[in-house]
């Protein structure tokens, strides 16, 4: 199984390349605060008012509604 490992190896290498995010942000709609983070995968978080939203991934963000961004750190592994 010599190329199950080598795809294991390239996948352990992304893994230690990336690095999670944390976001804290504000819904310009109503002013609740909210915080994401980008090692929980596939979900959008959104807002209780539903106006607005943010779907944080390692590469990119996708946002709905207007957001505003207060506080974005790198989380430590
Ligand atoms: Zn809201």
């Amino acid at each position: 199984m010599y190329i199950g490992n080598v795809m294991l190896r390239i996948i352990k290498l992304i893994n230690k390349m990336t690095k999670h995010r944390k976001v804290t942000w504000e819904c310009v709609n109503c002013g609740r605060q909210h915080r994401s983070y980008s090692n929980r995968r596939w979900e959008m978080q959104i807002c209780e008012c539903g106006k607005s939203g943010l779907d944080l991934e390692e590469f990119y963000s996708r946002t709905m509604g207007e957001i505003k961004i207060i506080k974005e750190e790198e989380l430590k592994k």
